[in-house]
């Protein structure tokens, strides 16, 4: 899995900060989270295809998260795209796009597949043989979700030499990677922990866009890979964080402990404090794996 950040600042586009995107490579998807104004150049930037973008999850109807979107979509009808896009989205997302391809009179050539969303409670969105996506449900000042991207087990690893002493046919090797026993000619059963081994575990990937404090999610990011979490402010001022609905670093990190996380990447920071490194600082003291979202980082896990 790698996570490309396009953009990890807070309310607007400026001169060498871009509003919230990024770009999650999972199981031969690009998924992109979030639009903020100026994602697709952001995308040319660091030479991704839009093409291979399929799938688009916005977490709430901010310009700072969405503005993107329209320009991306007239840019796509312009190359020519033909393939289907699918936006994930809260309900409204639809009207405000195809107002606007209206009003332009420029519809797309391809189906553009608008997902609303409007539920309180966690829901699967996506789903295909390796992959599932599952809402967040955040409290911010209009309805917004995160989005829970998660692998599901691959098949068991074979064991090459032991398929071989047994003089296993190829034939089989499908089933035993699906956990199946053997029953050999001689009529013996050899068990499927002999020929293969655990496939690596699954990995996870939490996105969790503007929210104010939410404990009441951790339970559904118990041992969750990695956990990007909004840390607008710093607890200095927590006040402004609770009157606008946004963290701060350390809230980030308590949600990032609580949940058992592998790491966690902090982002949308407000550009009111020079240095990014305190809000590391500040979540290190209650989670130590806690890492910093720039814009055109790139995250291997
Ligand atoms: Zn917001």
């Amino acid at each position: 899995m790698k996570l490309i950040i396009l953009g990890c600042y807070s309310a607007t586009p400026r001169a060498f900060t871009n509003p919230t995107s990024q770009v999650l490579d999972i199981q031969n998807h690009l998924f992109l989270i979030d639009c903020g104004e100026g994602t697709q150049v952001q995308l040319r930037k660091h030479r991704i295809k839009f093409a291979r973008i399929r799938h688009i999850f916005i977490s709430h109807l901010h310009g700072d998260h969405f503005f993107g979107l329209p320009g991306l979509i007239s840019t796509l009808v312009l190359l020519g795209r033909e393939a289907p896009l699918h936006v994930y989205g809260p309900k409204g997302i639809k009207e405000a796009i195809t107002l606007l391809l209206k009003l332009g009179n420029s519809w797309t050539n391809f189906p553009l597949v608008f997902h609303e969303l409007s539920s309180r409670e966690p829901q699967q969105v996506f789903e295909d043989e390796k992959v599932e996506v599952h809402t967040i449900p955040l409290d911010h000042r209009v309805y917004t979700n995160g989005y829970l991207f998660r692998e599901k087990p691959g098949p068991r690893k074979l064991d090459i030499d032991a398929v071989l002493r047994y003089n296993i046919d190829r034939c089989y090797y499908r089933n035993i990677k699906n956990g199946r026993d053997v029953l050999l000619d001689t009529g013996e059963w050899i068990s499927n922990e002999k020929l293969t081994s655990d496939p690596p575990a699954p990995g996870s990937y939490a996105f969790c866009s503007d929210t104010v404090y939410k404990p009441g999610i951790i339970g559904q990011l118990k041992g969750v890979g990695v956990l990007y979490h909004e840390s607008t402010f710093l607890e200095e001022h927590k006040d402004l964080a609770v009157k606008t609905k946004h963290s701060t670093a350390k809230q980030a990190a308590e949600i990032a402990a609580g949940a058992g996380a592998g790491k966690l990447i902090l982002g949308h920071y407000s550009v009111r404090y020079g240095n990014l490194e305190v809000f590391r600082e500040e979540a290190r003291t209650v989670f130590p794996d806690t890492e910093l979202a720039e814009d055109g980082k790139v995250f291997d896990f």
